[in-house]
């Protein structure tokens, strides 16, 4: 492979069709053919080894991200991103969730390592639906609402945890066990529940909740909604759930559109519907709690979780610049950007490690020094790699967002 004497570059991420994806948000932003029956749940832009993006094709043919990362590290990271991090270290994505998706928890760094080596000695194959640790990663997300958007995020607070034990009659035998704010006695009464037990529990829930929603009577900012539609969407075979429970013992948050929620590890978490951003460090490990036919793994995802209410955090932008918000976190791996240009305006950057842009709304024109440049509509990326210099011109109104290595870095 050849290094390009180009820096900046126009770039294709790949859609992942999971079941729980739209059938219409991602391909009308990226301008794809709608193939009927299909589900279109995440676009990726980054170089994760499981599905890298692609340089546009060249005269060369077809170049991974990732390969081309791998050859010239030094050259596309910045020798200090380089020799931190050894590859890319985060992940952007745009999720349309149609379907909620599996309540989930990641491990700190230090597990991930520790869980990865064990496995590995085990002899646990990397593809083996069994395998927790896919990698020695931690998983930090931050998530940036495109649409209205619904989740679950931590336990609720004590107080409101035990108002709604009292509440919903079919939960008030968890009233002693979580007594002044047992978190954990309560998540494992129901996690370890035997399924018989755990049907009979939650079938009489069921029966009063979801006729109501199928005519439409629930709300969304109600817990009750989303376990109806829970229960329907996966409930198999006779057999209820147990991610149900945990509808009602988190946080339900609801985000407008540019608001953000971070997810450290331990955190436990779950998408229930709407299109975001997402930027997280460069892995793959989710210990699931439910509402997935994936493997959940309890004991594990004990392990895992923080046992403490939390009070969800929403962030909103702030202003790095006339033209550029940002979104901190604590973590060390990413930083997303949100870049507003109107027409005619233009804005020059500077490369700190490997940058990765998508336009969301509108069009623009980038130029690296010394080159012609290139278009980028609505659904269009491009990479800029350490130490490149840009400019930036709106062609129309502009919505841009950046994923880059937090400076420091
Ligand atoms: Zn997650």
């Amino acid at each position: 492979m050849e290094l390009s004497k180009n820096k900046v570059m126009p770039i294709r991420g790949k859609v992942q069709h999971y079941a729980w994806g739209g059938l219409s948000y991602l391909p009308e932003l990226l301008k794809l053919p709608v193939k009927k029956g299909e589900t279109y749940a995440e676009y990726w832009l980054g170089a994760h080894s499981m599905d890298s993006a692609e340089l546009e094709p060249t005269d060369k043919g077809k170049i991974l991200l990732k390969n081309y990362i791998d050859a010239f590290p030094k050259e596309t990271l910045g020798a200090t991103v380089a020799e931190q991090f050894g590859q890319l270290p985060y992940l952007l994505k745009i999720l349309d969730v149609k379907d909620m998706l599996s309540i989930q928890v990641h491990p700190s760094k230090a597990n991930a390592q520790k869980e990865f080596e064990e496995e590995n000695k085990k002899g646990t194959a990397l593809t083996d639906p069994q395998r927790n640790y896919k990698d020695d990663n931690h998983k930090p997300e931050l998530m940036m609402a495109l649409s209205e958007f619904w989740l679950l995020h931590g336990f609720k607070s004590i107080k409101v945890l035990e108002r709604i034990l009292h509440e919903i009659p079919e939960l008030h035998f968890l009233v002693p066990v979580f007594g002044n704010g047992n978190y954990k006695a309560l998540y494992q009464q129901v996690m370890e529940m035997p399924q018989g037990q755990l049907n009979r529990q939650l079938n009489t829930l069921l029966d009063r909740i979801v006729p109501h929603y199928q005519v439409g009577k629930l709300k969304k900012n109600k817990e009750d909604f989303w376990a109806a539609r829970a229960a329907l969407t996966y409930s198999k075979k006779g057999d209820v759930d147990r991610g149900i429970f945990s509808i009602y013992f988190f946080n339900l948050v609801q985000l407008s559109p540019g608001q953000a929620v971070f997810q450290d590890s331990g955190v436990p978490h779950a998408y229930l519907e709407g299109q975001n951003v997402e930027i997280m460090a460069n892995s793959d490990n989710v210990l699931r709690g439910g509402l997935t036919p994936k493997h959940v793994n309890v004991s594990e995802l004990m392990k895992h979780l923080k046992f403490e209410p939390t009070s969800p955090h929403i962030i909103s932008g702030k202003p790095a610049g006339a033209d550029i918000d940002i979104f901190p976190t604590a973590a060390p791996d990413f930083e997303l950007g949100r870049i507003h240009l109107s027409k005619a305006r233009d804005l020059e950057l500077v490369s700190n490690s490997t940058q990765l842009f998508i336009v969301l709304e509108g069009e623009v024109k980038v130029t690296e020094k010394g080159s012609d440049g290139f278009a980028r509509k609505k659904g269009e990326a491009w990479v800029s790699f350490d130490a490149a210099q840009s400019n930036l011109k709106a062609v129309e109104n502009s919505v841009i967002y950046r994923a880059a290595v937090p400076a420091g870095n």
